[in-house]
This record gives C-alpha cells, structure tokens and sequence, in this order.
C-alpha cells in the first residue's frame, strides 16, 4: 500500500466542498505519517485510548475525530482534545459531552448520528427525534452539533444505500432551515463514498482505501 500516494490521489478527486477524513483505526504512527505527508490532516478513529495515544506521539496540526459508538464514561477522555465527535445518538450522551467541555473550556463540535440502515445492528438516533435533541442542545453553552452523521446498511445493493443517502440529505437539508449551524453532513466510507457525494455529503470517512484492510 502507498498510503501517502493514495491519500494525494484521493485528495486531488475530491470535489472542494467535501472534506476527507482519514480514517486510521489500528493502524501505526508510521503510516499516518505517510498520509499526513501527503497533505491530510483529519484523522479518525474509533478508540479512545489508542487515538489519545496517537494524538500525543504525531503534530499538533491533526484534527481528531471520534467515529466510533461513544460511551459515556468515555467523553472525558475526548473533552481535552477532540474536534468532532461523530455518533452522538443521544440527549444523555450530549448532556456529558456539554458537563465535560465545560470542565475543559472548550466548545465540543458534535455531529449527530441518524439511524438511516433498514438493518437492525445499525446505531444511531431515529429521525423524529432530531427535533427535540436540536432544541435541547440550544441551551448547552459548550456544545455546538453542526451536522448530521449516517452509515448505510452494509450491502451491495447501490439502490438502497442511495437510497438510505438520499433520505438523510433531505433530513439535513430540512433541518437546516430551523438550524442555520446545521453545515456537515457526514456520510459515505471506502465503498459508497462516491454515491454518499453524488447524494449531497460533505465528509466521507475513509480508512481501507487510503490504509489498505485492517487486521483486526
Ligand atoms: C471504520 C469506519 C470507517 C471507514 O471504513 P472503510 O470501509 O475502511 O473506509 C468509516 N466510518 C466509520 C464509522 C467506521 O467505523
């Protein structure tokens, strides 16, 4: 794999409203080395103990996003340094998340996760609950949600994951008229990124493309 090759080469296709984040779940310093070399600088992950480690041994310049299921008891882990966490699914999860920014002084950027996949397993917030978690964030002075955040049912059916795309859209675009602060729509990973652009995203996840397979 050239890692930093495939990172130029992806950031030279990307259209210039869609921001790429570098999805480097289990794999070395040494190779986010290589994709930072080529110009990248969000990174994400989706543990918080080895992205603290990862934070502290590459360059201060790296945005660090949270992508994966957050805990709660974890959010203290990420308050001190993270810049966008992904999966926020709940009011609870979110009333952490503005208790632990605070401690920190900082505006913790959140974007919340919808549930769009038919298939059970699939995290996230069902779409008739923005509304409430919208207005009930308003009142939290350290937390800003500025986007949305979806994963497609896992399937090679392009139909449906266009499908499960395009429904999220219209819950951002709607949205975005009661909540001008709405501005990130986060969808799209190694094998539908093309379609989740083509479907209105604006920040694809992408690990296996850029890294190669995970040995997990
Ligand atoms: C691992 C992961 C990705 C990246 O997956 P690839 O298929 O390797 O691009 C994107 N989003 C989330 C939430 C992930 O956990």
């Amino acid at each position: 794999m050239d890692i930093k090759a495939n990172t130029s080469s992806l950031l030279k296709i990307l259209p210039g409203h869609v921001r790429l984040v570098a999805v480097s779940k289990t794999k070395s310093i040494a190779e986010i080395k290589a994709s930072y070399e080529a110009g990248q600088r969000i990174f994400g992950e989706n543990k918080i103990q080895e992205m603290a480690s990862k934070w502290e041994a590459l360059p201060k310049d790296i945005s660090w996003h949270m992508i994966g299921h957050v805990q709660r008891n974890k959010v203290k882990y990420m308050a001190p340094f993270v810049d966008l966490i992904h999966g926020v699914e709940s009011l609870k999860l979110l009333e952490e998340i503005q208790k632990q920014a605070l401690k920190n002084n900082r505006v913790q950027h959140c974007l919340i996760q919808i549930r769009i996949a038919e298939e059970e397993s699939k995290f996230g917030l069902p779409p008739d609950q923005l509304n409430a978690v919208l207005e009930a964030a308003e009142s939290m002075s350290h937390v800003e949600v500025i986007g949305l955040m979806g994963m497609a049912t896992f399937t090679e059916d392009q139909a449906q994951i266009s499908s499960e795309f395009k429904s999220l859209n219209s819950l951002f675009e709607a949205s975005k008229k009661n909540w001008p602060k709405l501005t990130t729509l986060s969808m799209g990973m190694s094998g539908d990124y093309p379609l989740a652009i083509q479907c209105g995203s604006n920040m694809i996840r992408v690990g296996s493309k850029i890294f190669g397979e995970r040995n997990y």
